[in-house]
């Protein structure tokens, strides 16, 4: 990394450590050169990741997406928003640390039923009932678009 201030090619890295919620490292900065601090944060670029689609298609990972996809399935459960924002965090880390920079729709939506599994029976019935059509359907916008379908008909 090159000091900001002086553009001294090599700094030193004088504290790593994981910021509060675990998603970036913070990295404290010497310079050996002009001697000035500075302190960087690393963070994965989830919108870099690509899902390959059953059919081989790619698309950009949507973190959003997912969320809406899993706050449908858990829609008047007992589940809160922060348990919610725990399991994106959870399933990011696991995306994260697959080390892939290309990850099957597949894999994700098994990835999900493992953990609604752990956290909701009931959400986790609604999410592989449909999660099952969808492999058929072998489109992830008509996954999420049944999951409101089937939401909105019952009212
Ligand atoms: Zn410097």
């Amino acid at each position: 990394m090159r000091c900001p201030f002086c553009g001294h090619e090599d700094t030193q890295v004088k504290d790593s450590r994981p910021t509060e919620d675990g998603t970036a490292i913070r990295r404290r900065r010497f310079c050996p050169s002009c001697g000035q601090r500075f302190t960087t944060v690393e963070r994965v670029q989830l919108r870099e990741l690509t899902v390959v689609k059953s059919d081989g298609r790619r698309v950009a990972f949507d973190r959003d997406k997912l969320a809406r996809s899993i706050r449908i399935a858990l829609r008047k459960r007992p589940v809160d928003e922060d348990r919610i924002e725990r399991i994106m965090n959870g399933l990011q880390r696991q995306l994260e640390s697959s080390g892939e920079s290309e990850i099957p729709s597949k894999a994700i939506g098994e990835m999900v039923m493992d953990t609604l599994r752990e956290v909701d029976p009931v959400a986790y019935v609604r999410f592989a009932s449909v999660y099952r059509n969808f492999r058929e359907a072998k489109d992830f916008e008509t996954f999420v678009e049944s999951l409101s379908d089937r939401s909105r008909g019952k009212g």
